[in-house]
């Protein structure tokens, strides 16, 4: 039998990025070839086994809502699960789980190999086949060629990896694991922007020379939240505490002590490194009067007594790094399993790429991942699940697709990203999207599933649960909106119990819901059956309590949509036109937008400064 060497899409890079493109590529029907240097590394987290967390969280739940594995994988290895910023407002609430490194590696390896349409192999990628400027098929190291239509880059930190621990170096695209230089040289000879970035990671302890017993214990939510949509709690395995320890006075003084023998400080990297997640010796430089920074003690899996220390990633010299940790409380003996280190790996210009994430230069060849100047593994799964599918339209020689900015924080980050740039590793964050109170994580299947199966990555059993709960949420809000609590009958007492204050007139269940002091739970019980599914409960609250700042939110974007390709005058003199800050009229005077849609793509760009410019514009006329 001859080995099949024809693909719709090859997909290059088993990573998060390369894993969701393969999978979505398959979804949507198309034959597609995942090769990456090696089978046992699918789904590896090359870093902290963590998923989720601010502004990432809301990537990990758009990926789902699309159908995609990050998700689902979480909750099938997750040990830990938190809400963060619990008691603040829905559009920056976000689920963070620690995972256990094996158990999420397993579940993304177990959907791949289950995939239909896909074909696992490994082997590294050492060229692409270009015929004048439309990419063809990749050839391995060993002279292997494989054709396709469509070929998704998901290479990682492996382009022209160095890996650095104090002042010696070593090629790699990880720790443990080959650079990719052949590729990395052919890429460099093709009209692309390269450059350098570079991320780091802590050293690892032994949790059996940890005195526990000094460090604060950090459990889990209870109840435990789930990450995927299609997730549950009887998915979980057993669930595990974090620790907090704190570096001090001692700790900062060994760092300071021997910024000298580190590659950051002494010139030896020149990439920028992530400056949201910055190593220990850029904290304590940058940060010279903190006395201590958290360590967040996290447990790396259940079957191993390794511990992944967050907050303290140095590419300080070995010797240096024992003393860093041993001066930490609770860490005096701690044993180090794995050194720290830093690596340093050739990223490409975004702006080189089209909202699809094809590239400019190369036709049907599309990047996704660490490669386009991000850090993390939602922002990668983000951008492989995006590339992916685009790769798979393309093949079937349909139009690209990509969320807007009002849509979904995959259609922020992919346009900040090609539209901006970047200098340092890109990471997400609630505040880079203007319309946050509609892009929350509770409501990322709201926005997009829909898109989802109709694109073809969405299976029937995901749909039928989303329209089930699309459903139900449409029930319940108008029972409470025709059910109405009349003053003196039972359920105005069991409300006035709970307001300490008596019902004047009668009043809707919807109308009682948008009280602050009232939650769903309090209202809907007082009359009639409330909904038992905790996700239907909380979507029908938040629509309540927050329905009018959302209208106000939908009215800008469709004011903006009306007039978002209404030209900017070249001569505009932006020094003039009142209400504007003096930092905004400065980027806009720098960038010269030509439309008001270009203008609210500015960094910093408020949409109420884009409100401000139609006024000004409208104003002239
Ligand atoms: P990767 O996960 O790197 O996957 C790339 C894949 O491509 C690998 O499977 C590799 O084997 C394969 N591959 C590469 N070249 C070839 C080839 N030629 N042929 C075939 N296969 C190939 N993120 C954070 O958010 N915070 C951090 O603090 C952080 N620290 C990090 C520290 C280190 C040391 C490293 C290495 C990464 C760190 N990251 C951090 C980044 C995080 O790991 C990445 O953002 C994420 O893994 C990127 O996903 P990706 O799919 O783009 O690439």
């Amino acid at each position: 039998m001859e080995y099949p060497d024809r693909f719709d899409v090859i997909v290059i890079g088993g990573g998060h990025a390369g894993t969701e493109a393969a999978l979505a590529s398959a979804r949507m029907g198309c034959q597609t070839l995942l090769l990456t240097h090696n089978i046992e590394t699918l789904g590896q987290m090359s870093c902290n086994p963590a998923i989720g967390g601010i502004g990432k969280s809301h990537l990990v739940k758009e990926i789902d809502a699309l159908g995609g594995a990050m998700g689902l994988a979480t909750d099938l290895g997750g040990i830990q699960f938190r809400v963060l910023n619990a008691r603040k407002g829905p559009a920056v609430r976000a689920t963070r789980a620690q995972a256990d490194r094996v158990r999420y590696k397993a579940a993304i390896r177990g959907m791949l190999e289950n995939q239909p349409n896909l074909t696992l192999f490994q082997q590294a990628a050492g060229d692409l086949i270009v015929d004048q400027d439309t990419v063809r098929g990749v050839a391995t190291e060993t002279g292997l060629r494989f054709l396709a239509e469509t070929v998704v880059l998901c290479t990682g930190t492996f382009l022209g990896g160095v890996i650095h621990i104090g002042l010696d170096n070593s090629r790699g695209g990880r720790a443990g694991d080959p650079p990719s230089n052949a590729l990395a040289e052919r890429l460099r000879a093709l009209p692309f922007r390269v450059d350098r970035l570079k991320t780091g990671t802590p050293p690892r302890i032994d949790a059996k020379s940890v005195d526990f017993s000094r460090l604060e214990e950090q459990p889990g939510d209870s109840p435990t939240p789930v990450m995927s949509y299609l997730g549950s709690r009887d998915m979980h395995p057993r669930q595990v505490s974090c620790h907090i320890a704190h570096t001090n006075e001692r700790t900062h003084e060994i760092i300071f002590d021997n910024l000298d023998r580190s590659p950051m400080f002494s010139g030896v990297i020149e990439g920028v490194g992530p400056r949201y997640c910055p190593s220990i010796e850029d904290k304590v430089h940058r940060f010279a009067d903190k006395t201590s920074h958290q360590v967040f003690v996290e447990p790396e899996g259940l079957d191993t007594h390794e511990l992944y220390p967050n907050g303290i990633s140095t590419s300080l010299p070995f010797d240096v790094q024992l003393k860093v940790v041993r001066s930490i409380e609770g860490l005096e003996r701690a044993h180090i399993t794995r050194p720290g280190y830093a690596i340093e790996y050739d990223f490409f210009d975004p702006r080189d790429l089209k909202h699809s994430l094809e590239t400019k230069f190369i036709h049907n060849l599309f990047f996704a991942g660490q490669i386009n100047g991000t850090t993390g593994y939602e922002e990668a799964g983000a951008q492989g699940l995006l590339a992916g599918l685009n790769a798979a339209r393309r093949a079937k020689a349909l139009d690209a697709w990509c969320p807007r900015r009002d849509e979904a924080y995959l259609g922020v980050l992919v346009d900040d990203l090609i539209t901006l740039g970047t200098k340092e590793p890109y990471r997400m964050f609630t505040s880079r999207a203007e319309y946050r109170l509609l892009l929350r994580e509770d409501n990322a299947d709201m926005r997009l599933t829909e898109h989802g199966r109709a694109l073809g990555l969405v299976d029937d059993e995901r749909w039928a649960r989303f329209s089930d709960k699309r459903e139900a949420v449409e029930r319940e809000s108008a029972r409470l909106k025709a059910t109405w609590v009349q003053p003196g009958t039972d359920a105005a007492a069991t409300i006035e119990q709970i307001t300490g204050k008596p019902l004047a007139r009668e009043y809707s269940l919807m109308d009682l819901l948008k009280r602050p002091e009232l939650g769903y739970a309090d209202v809907a019980a007082a009359k009639g059956e409330p909904v038992s599914d905790e996700t239907v409960a909380e979507q029908v609250q938040i629509q309540a309590k927050y329905q009018g700042y959302i209208d106000r939110q939908q009215d800008e974007i469709d004011k903006l949509k009306r007039h978002e390709s209404m030209a900017l005058p070249t001569d505009l003199d932006y020094s003039r036109v009142e209400g504007l800050s003096h930092e905004i009229r400065q980027k806009l005077a720098e960038a010269r937008p030509e439309t008001l849609a270009q203008a609210g793509r500015i960094s910093g760009v408020t949409p109420a400064a884009v409100s401000i410019l139609l006024i000004h514009l409208k104003k002239r006329r």
